[in-house]
């Protein structure tokens, strides 16, 4: 008896110990990074909504279960691992007492059976993430498997792990039955049928009970310290990372800049002493580093990645691993007590520590700048990620440093960026050409000089695409057209519009964007705008979401919704039919990051004849268009097209028209059919239009033709 307690108590004091060291090495890792006073402060003024993400994400297993049979299979064991923690304490408690039941509950039926349901739960949940790693085995499915680049091998050594936790475990209960030592008289079915198959060994259970309970403590003891290790590290922190994630999630506005945990003022900024963006692996703030720390290595947000996708070198779950396995590397450099420690570290840690965050492999960068610009911000990562990590906050961090430091992006986004700054919206066509779109109206459009009117319900927000961009022109009209006939006032900034800043912003350039946003605050302030409708995602983000960083709130509303909530009160009425196969294709901007799925369908459900189909990626799962991120103001260079691999998955659809709610989607899925209509791959008379040009086709009586022409003069696509 003594012996035994011995040997429980060295192996928990030996695993204590090199799990504690690795633990305390991990923190001060983390405690190398940027403050966030943000993160606590939305916990602290919102505690009922992050226990909520505990309670549904964490215990709920919510997003994992997104996924039903890897989820499940997670849900089991997760669930297994909370449950045989009183296994834990048996076990615990039988070194020091054969006869050892947990005080109160220790001997009850139902609680053995629970035991017993869960450790075969678990074995379930193992046997079936074995299949899905052997049928989904990155050396033979190659990119489209979701583990291609994880860590396979730590994998299977964890299944292993879990699998010796509960065979040891209905060892030595089999064992205890047949030696007088289990507590449950009742209930424990699958310890009683291994029990059967030890009896015929007699007085030696006694002995195997003994060998099976240090067997299962030093499973779970190596287990406990393999897991600060490796990847499985996520057991432990990613409640903590969950926890101090932003809500409602980590999708629709940027955060804002920070250095030193303050919002980064540009007019104080001190090039010498504040952080401009992510630009070395300590720039992360401690939340970024715990980001990096929970990675459970999925993949599931590398497999709904449109640029992966799409055969680019980007892959979100590999930027997390690469800054990861970077931050890890560094570490003899971010702890050392002196730069006389740092001098003195070997070769290779100084030259880790000096390797740039962003450069091609001749730099040695930790991310290529391939991967960096290869993102669309359209979030799918974020979406899909099970604990919570922030990927475009990381990429945007990069971008930011890239940009405004280091003057490295894109060589042809460099000329969006100057039209920016210098005429106020991307393409550079200037002020004077954002009325050209009302010219052929039969109604006249007011626009907002000084105050907007006490009468004027709504700020009809144009966007530049919307008011310059020939194809984005004809939603603009179909837009006014349908608020003009359902009787709803609305007023135009025209010429005091400029772009909201978004294209800069999800590129890096922070300081054109709060620029642009500064002054577009300052003009809807001046007029006094309360309510805005916006026609593109991308404007209605910016304002709802981002411009309250700035001081400027408003009631901003998409104008599908509006529209659909028109055609509810029935001020709209779509008469003629349109008999055809309509395909929707969801914005990122306006379904995942702003969660509006609904009111463009119920559009669509409501003109007569519509027969709308659904892609197989829709909705949260929608499939990027390629444009986000200021991805529409670069080349795409390398791999498929994400646009063409869209309109290939609607083209399966056999559509006879591609809908969508958004300018820039417009654009990208215009192109691509037009380059498969060139190819002969799609037919002559297939159309992408916005659903609101779909809706007025369908008010206009028939005869009339669709909604009014573009006039040709405006722009057209990318500059
Ligand atoms: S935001 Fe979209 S494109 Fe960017 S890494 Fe995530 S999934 Fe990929
Ligand atoms: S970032 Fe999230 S979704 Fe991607 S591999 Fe890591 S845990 Fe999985």
């Amino acid at each position: 008896m003594a012996l035994r307690i011995i040997i429980g108590l060295v192996l928990t004091a030996v695993a204590a110990g090199i799990a504690g060291r690795r633990l305390w090495w991990l923190v001060r890792i983390g405690r190398t990074g940027q403050p966030a006073p943000e993160r606590i402060e939305a916990l602290r003024q919102h505690p009922g909504q992050q226990g909520e993400t505990q309670v549904t994400e964490v215990i709920g297993q919510r997003k994992l279960l997104q996924w039903s049979v890897p989820g499940l299979a997670h849900a089991f064991t997760f669930w297994g691992f909370i449950v045989l923690l009183l296994t834990i304490i048996e076990a615990y408690g039988s070194l020091f007492s054969r006869h050892f039941a947990i005080v109160l509950i220790g001997t009850w039926a139902w609680v053995g059976f629970i035991e017993d349901l869960f450790a075969v739960l678990v074995l379930a949940g193992i046997v079936t993430f074995a299949v899905i790693r052997l049928t989904t085995d990155p050396k033979r499915a190659g990119r489209r498997s979701r583990f291609a680049g994880s860590h396979t091998g730590a994998a299977w050594l964890v299944l292993l792990g879990i699998f010796l936790v509960i065979a040891t475990l209905l060892l030595y209960r089999g064992a205890q039955i047949n030696s007088g030592q289990f507590p449950y008289p009742h209930g424990a079915f699958a310890s009683q049928i291994v029990g059967h198959w030890l009896h015929p060994l007699g007085a030696a259970n006694a002995g195997i009970a003994t060998t099976f309970i240090l067997l299962q403590l030093a499973v779970i003891l190596a287990f406990g310290v393999f897991v600060t290790y490796s990847k499985h590290l996520h057991i432990a922190v990613a409640p903590i990372n969950v926890l101090f994630s932003r809500r409602p999630n980590g999708l629709g506005p940027l955060p804002p800049m920070r250095s030193n945990g303050k919002v980064l003022d540009f007019e104080e900024a001190d090039p010498d002493s504040d952080v401009f963006g992510i630009g070395k692996i300590e720039d992360l703030s401690w939340k970024g580093m715990l980001d990096l720390a929970t990675c459970t290595e999925c993949g599931r947000c590398q497999s709904q990645c449109p640029a992966w996708a799409t055969g680019k070198p980007l892959s979100p779950k590999m930027i997390i691993l690469e800054l990861r396995d970077h931050a890890f590397a560094k570490a003899p450099y971010l702890l050392a007590a002196s730069e006389d420690a740092r001098a003195a570290l070997p070769d290779a840690a100084r030259a880790e520590a000096e390797r740039p965050i962003v450069g091609d492999a001749d730099a040695r960068g930790v991310i290529h700048p391939d991967e960096l610009w290869s993102c669309t911000n359209c979030g799918a990562c974020v979406e899909e990620c099970p604990v919570d990590i922030e990927h475009i906050d990381h990429i945007t961090g990069m971008r930011r440093y890239q940009v405004l430091v280091e003057s490295a992006f894109p060589t042809e986004a460099a000329t969006m960026l100057k039209n920016l700054e210098n005429k106020g919206d991307p393409w550079g066509m200037g002020e004077s050409r954002r009325a050209d779109w009302m010219t052929d109206l039969d109604f006249e459009v007011p626009v907002v000089a000084g105050k907007i009117g006490d009468d004027v319900e709504y700020l009809f927000w144009v966007g530049c695409a919307g008011a310059l961009e020939d194809r984005a022109r004809k939603t603009t009209r179909a837009i006014a057209q349908l608020l003009h006939a359902a009787g709803v006032s609305f007023a135009v900034l025209g010429p005091a519009e400029t772009c909201t800043g978004d294209p800069a912003r999800r590129m890096g350039n922070e300081f054109v964007f709060s620029m642009l946003a500064q002054q577009n605050i300052e003009t809807l302030t001046e007029a006094g705008v309360r309510k805005i409708v916006a026609s593109c995602p991308h404007c209605f983000n910016t304002i709802a979401r981002e411009y309250p960083q700035l001081g400027g709130n408003y009631e901003v509303i998409h104008h599908t919704q509006l529209l659909a909530r028109l055609l509810a009160d029935g001020k709209i009425k779509p008469v003629t039919p349109i008999e055809e196969k309509v395909t929707y294709h969801d914005p990122c901007f306006l379904g995942r990051h702003n969660r509006v799925f609904t009111p463009p369908r119920e559009i669509m459900e409501q003109v007569p004849g519509v027969h709308a189909q659904e892609m197989h990626r829709c909705k949260e799962r929608g499939f990027c268009c390629g444009a986000g991120g200021a991805r529409m103001w670069m080349e795409e260079r390398i791999g498929k097209r994400i646009n063409t691999e869209r309109i290939d998955e609607a083209l399966g659809t056999d559509p006879d028209t591609i809908s969508t709610g958004c300018p820039f989607c417009l654009v990208m899925l215009g192109d691509a059919v037009a380059a498969k209509k060139g190819a002969g791959e799609a037919k002559e008379s297939l159309e992408v239009v916005d659903v609101a040009q779909l809706l007025v086709r369908s008010v206009q009586p028939a005869g009339t033709g669709p909604g009014p022409a573009g006039d040709g003069a405006g722009a057209t696509g990318r500059p």
